[in-house]
């Protein structure tokens, strides 16, 4: 047999579609993630854990449903429409291609929209269609105009439209979608991914419109972008057509689960999206203040416009240096000079004014901060390593950064309450801990959120930094006085959590400040214990005032815990008869 010199086989890839640029992806650590559109916020625990469960118990052997039909009626009851119209997917993203490649004709034009979600040019070449993409106009609203216009000229060619558009944030008004859908006779593809946060809802149009397609996504409000969800709602007739050319079992076990979780949870997305709305409108002040030209947004992001043009890349690069990452969209029509900024947390908001108004007066960056991450002692080279344990942790109500060193090391407290801060200045005193800590949180409703998520970032990061508990005194008991007020704490590393707390009648009650009430002395050791697997009796003994109640504790818990977590000279045993207590 001869055998011909070796090919390149990329040649044998479609040429239109080797032509396509890579999707681009910036992996890099940072702090904030401002350029993927996503919500700040993962999902609480609680949901996750649950979602955890259910996986546990289901069969990973067999094969998901079919067609996911379950969640399918899930989503038809949510937006009241029926279940035969809805196709669920791996992400909108594939519904998208999908329904291209069922409806667009070999060869045939889909008419869109520039500037627009750079994917749905691969999306038609791969279907075989030839884009057809008006150009942007120089306001970049999306050109409704112009597309009246094309339909006019030839009603045949399906049309794809994103609305609340990605980059720009602009959405076109239902009416202006029906006279569309009244002179198409091909079906009008509407991406609707950001719909949740836009003040329009189309869905009323499918009752009328057979043509409609509606396509969102599990991505952006409902927090799952990391397990892939989406779906398009139709006409049950043309969703028959579109499951034969869908590949089977396109969803899995795990998206379906957390996917009819998080609908079943659905006020936690409707807070998440109220927030984020009233945050848009934060942020869009800020960077108007700060001298970009910001466009109005229906979406959880704006695009802002830098001049001159050069000073696009110098933002980008400085936020980056910051840790804070945006997406240069410079390179889309029309775009020249334009940064798109997802809506992040109030930390978000704070930090990127911080580095814009560091960058506007040419001060250098401080090192960026440490990623999310879980560091822990991992058995015995731990010994000779550090132990620390970092967290980092954004809800919609706090977002806290904390890392801890058992063995000592800077303390930076930088929490919004005075006492709270003198109280974590005492834990990590007298625990002989390095305590860094940053929080924010909604303390225009109280302290407690905060507080309490504090509690669950130091006990984490305890869990992470003890690793395997190898070695470790594990029992330890203290007292500490203050004038009058005596506490006592003892703990055990237990690897459970359980948390007993007693406080004298008359203080128990009552207020430590103005706005601390000795309450959460109790809530934040009960989360610390909780999330750092110990066991802790605290019982303030006596105590005539607040104060004195709530610091006495603090500093009890701390001299306890400085000798639980101490080495014992030598052994590097687990300290228990049972053999683990990392579990
Ligand atoms: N459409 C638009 C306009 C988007 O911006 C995105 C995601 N960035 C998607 C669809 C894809 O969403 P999914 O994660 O559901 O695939």
């Amino acid at each position: 047999m001869i055998r011909k010199a070796p090919v390149d086989p990329a040649d044998y890839v479609r040429p239109e579609l080797r032509r396509l640029a890579a999707y681009h992806l910036d992996l890099r650590p940072c702090r904030h993630k401002l350029d993927q559109n996503e919500v700040p916020w993962d999902l609480p625990l609680r949901i996750k854990r649950a979602v955890s469960e259910h996986l546990v118990d289901t069969d990973w052997a067999r094969y998901p449903d079919f067609h996911a039909d379950a969640l399918r009626q899930d989503l038809a009851r949510l937006h009241a429409h029926p279940w035969g119209g809805v196709l669920v997917g791996n992400g909108s993203n594939e519904l998208l291609s999908l329904a291209l490649t069922a409806l667009v004709p070999a060869g045939g034009e889909v008419l869109g929209a520039e500037p627009s979600f750079g994917l749905y040019r691969s999306f038609v070449l791969k279907a075989g269609g030839v884009p057809r993409f008006l150009p942007s106009r120089p306001d970049l609203a999306l050109p409704a105009d112009e597309i009246e216009a094309e339909i006019e000229r030839d009603p045949h060619r399906p049309l794809l439209l994103c609305t609340p558009n990605n980059p720009t944030g602009d959405a076109l008004p239902p009416d202006r979608i029906a006279y569309f859908l009244e002179r198409l006779e091909a079906p009008l593809l509407l991406d609707n991914a950001y719909g949740e946060f836009c003040r329009w809802d189309y869905r009323p149009l499918l009752a009328e419109y057979p043509h409609l397609v509606l396509f969102r996504t599990f991505s952006k409000a409902w927090s799952l972008a990391g397990l892939r969800l989406g779906y398009l709602l139709a006409d049950p007739r043309l969703v028959t057509e579109l499951i034969k050319v869908k590949l089977p079992y396109n969803v899995g076990h795990a998206a379906v689960a957390a996917g009819r979780a998080v609908l079943a949870e659905e006020d936690e997305a409707r807070r998440r999206v109220r927030l984020i709305v009233a945050r848009r409108a934060q942020w869009a002040r800020m960077l108007t203040e700060e001298g970009f030209e910001v466009l109005p947004s229906e979406a959880n992001f704006l695009l802002i416009r830098c001049t001159p043009v050069e000073r696009a890349a110098e933002v980008r690069d400085g936020l980056a240096a910051r840790g804070i990452l945006v997406r240069d969209v410079g390179g889309y029509a029309g775009l020249a000079g334009c940064l798109r900024v997802s809506v992040g947390s109030g930390g978000a908001l704070r930090d990127t004014h911080l580095a814009l108004a560091e960058i506007r007066e040419g001060i250098a960056p401080h090192p960026p901060a440490p990623k999310a991450k879980e560091e822990g002692r991992k058995g015995r080279e731990g010994r000779q390593g550090l132990r620390t344990g970092s967290v980092e942790r954004t809800t919609g109500e706090t977002g806290i950064r904390l890392r801890l060193a058992l063995d000592g090391g800077p303390r930076r407290i930088a929490v919004p309450n005075g006492f709270f801060a003198h109280m974590l200045q005492a834990l990590a005193t007298h625990g002989g801990m390095g305590l860094d800590v940053e929080a924010v949180g909604d303390t225009h409703v109280d302290l407690h959120h905060t507080v309490e998520d504090v509690g669950i970032a130091f006990g984490e990061a305890l869990a992470a930094a003890l690793g395997e508990r190898r070695g470790i005194v594990r029992f330890a008991h203290a007292y500490a006085p203050l004038d009058e007020a005596l506490a006592r704490a003892v703990v055990d590393l237990s690897g459970r959590g359980t948390f007993s707390y007693t406080a004298p009648r008359d203080v128990a009650a009552g207020w430590v400040t103005a706005d601390f009430p000795l309450t959460l002395v109790a809530d934040f050791f009960q989360a610390v214990a909780d999330r750092g697997r110990l066991t802790l009796h605290l019982d303030v003994l006596s105590a005539r005032n607040g104060h004195h109640a709530a610091e006495a504790a603090f500093k009890a818990v701390a001299l306890a815990l400085r000798q639980a977590v101490a080495l014992r000279g030598g052994a590097l045993e687990v300290p228990s008869t049972k053999g683990t207590l990392s579990a």
